[in-house]
């Protein structure tokens, strides 16, 4: 296909700034499509964790103190420049920085002190999202596609067909939808008026009497995406799990493309992954081992060949099964495994963990906090890897995990079911372990089945070699992003 211009606008992106999948979402797929000869840029705020030194993040003359209206008043941007690069390609990303909306800003969307997001998030990205215009103009860089993520850049596709429409009169948008559940809803007033955009843009933006930000982006993209084909399907349907958006994405069936996520095997690939013990692939599966030592004697647990590890790094949240975690502990702790648990999020389940491993040292490890190298070596470390979801648009642990060897024990729903078949001893057949009422009998059940598994080596490898052959890469899936902005050119 002809080559493109394309700018990703995004909050998150490895490694600079990540709560969770969007932000290895963006940075995977804008490399893999540079590999694949399109001129890609990318655009995120720099918040006040990001370190420019150890970014290589510079000034960039021409882009200080680019004027953006915010309602009545002007706000400065001054965007700087660092790059992303893996053994295949390189690309360009700038950064938005601005005193009050985002140097000193220790999260992302979420006051790390207080635990509340940000009063002023609508303001925030509406600068951030109208700061990627200027920078384009600044530039004299028209790109063929701008590609948002989620609700803090969907305002994008609306200022495009309005306010700058004459300026960007070849660009058409790209919106991709990681999780419906946060959608942007901010007071009518005064997020409209600050928004700067004519008032034939009001009934867009409203939603059961809010400003509902996501819902635009939905309505006036060129093409919408999420990250798997199940998840697509239920929140076409399910306009409860949607958040009430189903009907809009209804309207718009025909633009809206479910694309299953890709994975960086550049960065999750236990060949060459730089932050685990010991590197091994499929045909060194022993080497794997040496990792399960070292992740255990990290979480002080003690080592023992016959007992297998599992594994877990997330959000902490309902979504993510939580709640079912929580219930189901008396039980787990019933079985002859030990835990390894890493997370952050959501207070109360900080606390349940916390106290899971102080009253039970020596079967459960857990770190409460944001450690991608630790993430690493669960990944490589545990013998399972358990994803209760409640729900999932796509999931990347569960795709990390069988790249690694390490076999998924999940729940289907969304993307877990597109990416784990329930292995059956009989045909030899699937790639992991899958349960589906989201009870704690099931949830025990089936880490019942995966230990009996873990006992019979030649059925539990080959379980693991059938994960492992799984090709979930990005260099597969990038020619179905391609495919969207080829419609999305043309819509
Ligand atoms: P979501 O985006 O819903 O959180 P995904 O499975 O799509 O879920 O992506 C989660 C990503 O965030 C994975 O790369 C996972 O390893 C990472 N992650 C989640 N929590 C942590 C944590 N506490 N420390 C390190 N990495 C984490």
């Amino acid at each position: 296909m002809k080559k493109l211009k394309i700018l990703f606008v995004t909050s998150e992106a490895f490694p600079y700034a990540k709560t969770g999948g969007i932000a290895d979402f963006t940075t995977g797929l804008a490399l893999a499509l540079r590999a694949r000869g399109h001129e890609v840029r990318m655009l995120l705020p720099r918040y006040g964790f990001i370190s420019e030194r150890k970014n290589r993040i510079h000034e960039v003359r021409r882009l200080k103190e680019l004027p953006i209206p915010i309602g009545d008043r002007i706000e400065y941007a001054s965007i700087k420049s660092s790059s992303i690069q893996n053994p295949k390609a390189k690309v360009q990303v700038y950064l938005t920085t601005h005193p009050e909306y985002f140097d000193h800003r220790w999260g992302i969307y979420t006051d790390p002190d207080t635990g509340e997001p940000y009063k002023d998030n609508h303001e925030r990205f509406i600068f951030f999202m109208l700061s990627a215009l200027e920078l384009c103009r600044t530039l004299d860089w028209y790109p063929d596609i701008i590609h948002c993520n989620d609700w803090a850049t969907a305002l994008l596709p609306v200022y495009l067909r309005t306010l700058f429409r004459d300026q960007f009169p070849r660009t058409h948008t790209v919106l991709t939808i990681h999780n419906i559940r946060s959608q942007g809803i901010f007071p009518l007033s005064p997020t409209f008026a600050l928004t700067g955009l004519p008032q034939s843009a009001k009934e867009l933006l409203t939603h059961r009497r809010k400003c509902n930000f996501l819902k635009a982006g939905i309505l006036t993209a060129h093409a919408i995406t999420t990250v798997s084909p199940t998840y697509g399907k239920q929140i076409l349907e399910d306009n409860k799990l949607s958040g009430g958006l189903s009907q809009f994405l209804q309207q718009r069936k025909d633009h809206f493309y479910p694309i299953l996520n890709g994975i960086d095997t550049t960065i999750w690939n236990p060949r060459k992954d730089k932050w685990i013990a010991k590197n091994y692939d499929i045909h060194s599966l022993d080497r794997k081992e040496v990792n399960k030592k070292a992740l255990l004697e990290k979480a002080r647990l003690e080592y023992y060949p016959e007992r297998p590890v599992v594994g877990m790094i997330s959000r902490l949240t309902p979504e993510k099964g939580l709640d079912l975690l929580q219930k189901a502990a008396p039980e787990l702790l019933q079985l002859n495994c030990q835990y390894v648990i890493l997370g952050s999020g959501e207070k109360p389940y900080e606390e349940f963990l916390k106290a899971f491993a102080t009253e039970h040292p020596e079967q459960v490890g857990v770190r409460i906090g944001f450690d991608e190298v630790l993430a690493h070596l669960i990944t490589a470390g545990a013998d399972m890897y358990l994803m209760p979801s409640r729900s999932e648009p796509c999931g990347l642990n569960q795709m990390y995990s069988m790249a690694y060897g390490t076999v998924p024990v999940v729940r289907a729903t969304g993307g877990l079911i597109d990416t784990v078949q329930d292995f059956d001893p009989e045909k030899k057949t699937g790639t992991g372990i899958v349960f589906k009422p989201y009870t704690v009998k099931a949830l025990i059940e089936a880490l019942q089945r995966a230990i009996e598994l873990y006992h019979n080596k030649s059925l539990w490898y080959t379980l693991i070699r059938n994960g492992m052959k799984q090709d979930n890469s990005w260099e597969t899936r990038v020619k179905e992003y391609e495919k969207v902005y080829a419609a999305a050119l043309t819509a």
